[in-house]
C-alpha cells in the first residue's frame, strides 16, 4: 500500500492546483514541504474538463474554451504560464470588446494540464492516471482509497482532497461508509450541475466566423458558444466546437447520440458559411458547472483521521478560476492542519 502525506482525488484543474500549492506554496510561506503528495485521476490524462480532442488533423477544445482572471492568486500563476508559453491571450471579448483578456492554451486546454503535470512531476509529485477511485474510507488512523476493479493497490494518506464533482465525491464517501456531517449533508446531496452537449465539426474550409473566431451567446436557445478552433489558433484545420444551451442540453439528454446529432446538425450549419462537414462527433458533459456553487472555496468535512477536504469548481466562484482557487484553498487548509 503506497503511503502519502496528501492524496488528491481528481487530476483536473482543482486537483493540479492543489498539488502545486502543496509543493510550492507551503514552502514559500516558510512552512516547509508538506511531505509526499500524489494525485489519482480516473482519465487517461490529467485535465478533466480542460479537455481537447483530436479528430483526424483537427484539434478541438471541447470542455473549457477560455478563461478570465479576476483574482491575484490566479493572476500570479497566469503570469508564470505566459512566461512559459503555456497560455496566451486569445482576445478581449467576443461580440463586445470589454478589455479583459480571455486566455487560451496553445495546443488546447489539455496541453495546459500537461504543462502543470510536468511541473508537478519535476517537484516530486506522483500523478497516477487511468485509475478510478471506488471508495474513500478511514481505517481509524489514515484515509484509504480503493480502486475500481482493483486496478491499483489501495493508497493511504494522512490528508485527502477530493475534487470530482460533488455527486461523485458523495458516492466515493458512501462506498467507504464515511459519514458527511449532518449540517452539510442536505445541501451537498442537493448539489446539481448544468449539462452541456458539445458538437464537434471538422470542416473543409473556414466557416468565416467573425473575429476572434467565436461567438458567446448566453441568451441563444440552441448554442451558447460557437468557436472555430483554427481561428482560435489551436487547430491546423477548420474545426468548430458548438456548446448547447443548458435548457436544450437537458431536453435532449435522454436521446441517443445519433438523434442528438440529427437535431443539432441543421442549426449548426447556419454558422458554417457554406463549409462542408467532413467529420462530426458528440461529447456529453454531465457536470459542466454547478447550478449554485458552495459559497466557500473548499469544505473540510472531517478532521480525523486527518483533514478531508472537498474542492473543485463546485466551491467558490466556479468556472476555471473558481476551480483553480478552490484547489489552492484546499491545499492551504490541509497544509495548515498538517504543519
Ligand atoms: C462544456 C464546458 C465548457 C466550459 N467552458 C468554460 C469556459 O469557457 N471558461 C471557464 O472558465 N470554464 C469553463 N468550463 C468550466 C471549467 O472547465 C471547470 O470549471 C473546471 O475545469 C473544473 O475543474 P475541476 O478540477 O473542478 O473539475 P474536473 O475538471 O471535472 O476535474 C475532476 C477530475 O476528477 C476525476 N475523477 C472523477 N471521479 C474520479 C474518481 N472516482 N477517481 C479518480 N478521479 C476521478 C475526473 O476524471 C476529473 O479529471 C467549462 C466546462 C465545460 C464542461
Amino acid at each position: 500500500m503506497a503511503s502519502w502525506s496528501v492524496l488528491i482525488v481528481g487530476g483536473g484543474l482543482a486537483g493540479l492546483s492543489a498539488a502545486l500549492e502543496l509543493v510550492e506554496g507551503a514552502e514559500a510561506a516558510g512552512g516547509g514541504p508538506v511531505g509526499r503528495v500524489a494525485v489519482v485521476e480516473a482519465g487517461r490524462s490529467a485535465g478533466g474538463r480542460l479537455a481537447t480532442r483530436t479528430i483526424d488533423r483537427a484539434v478541438l477544445d471541447h470542455g473549457a474554451q477560455f478563461f478570465t482572471v479576476r483574482s491575484d492568486t490566479l493572476q500570479a500563476r497566469v503570469d508564470q504560464w505566459l512566461a512559459d508559453g503555456a497560455v496566451e491571450e486569445w482576445c478581449r471579448g467576443f461580440a463586445e470588446v470589454d478589455g479583459f483578456p480571455r486566455y487560451r492554451a496553445p495546443g488546447g486546454m489539455v496541453a495546459l494540464a500537461a504543462h502543470m503535470r510536468r511541473r508537478l512531476e519535476r517537484a516530486g509529485v506522483e500523478i497516477v492516471t487511468g485509475r478510478r477511485v471506488d471508495a474513500v474510507l478511514s481505517d481509524g488512523e489514515r484515509w484509504v482509497t480503493t480502486y475500481h476493479g482493483a486496478t491499483r493497490e489501495p493508497d493511504e494518506a494522512t490528508a485527502l482532497i477530493a475534487t470530482p464533482p460533488v455527486p461523485q465525491i458523495l458516492e466515493l464517501l458512501r462506498n467507504g461508509a464515511v459519514a458527511v456531517p449532518a449540517e452539510h449533508r442536505e445541501r451537498l446531496e442537493g448539489f446539481t450541475y448544468h449539462r452541456v452537449l458539445a458538437l464537434l465539426a471538422v470542416l473543409d474550409r473556414s466557416p468565416g466566423l467573425p473575429a476572434p473566431g467565436a461567438l458567446q451567446q448566453p441568451a441563444d436557445p440552441v448554442f451558447s458558444f460557437v468557436a472555430d478552433n483554427q481561428a482560435k489558433g489551436i487547430s491546423p484545420v477548420p474545426a468548430v466546437t458548438f456548446h448547447t444551451a443548458h435548457a436544450l442540453s437537458a431536453e435532449l439528454w435522454e436521446l441517443s447520440d445519433d438523434e442528438v446529432v440529427a437535431r443539432l446538425t441543421e442549426p449548426a450549419r447556419a454558422y458554417l458559411g457554406g463549409a462542408e462537414i467532413t467529420a462530426l462527433q458528440l461529447k456529453r458533459w454531465l457536470h459542466t458547472g454547478p447550478v449554485t456553487p458552495w459559497p466557500e472555496p473548499c469544505l473540510t468535512i472531517a478532521d480525523r483521521p486527518g483533514p478531508l477536504v472537498l474542492a473543485g469548481d463546485g466551491f467558490g466562484t466556479s468556472r476555471f478560476e473558481g476551480a483553480y482557487n478552490s484547489g489552492l484553498a484546499a491545499a492551504r487548509a490541509v497544509a495548515t492542519a498538517l504543519l
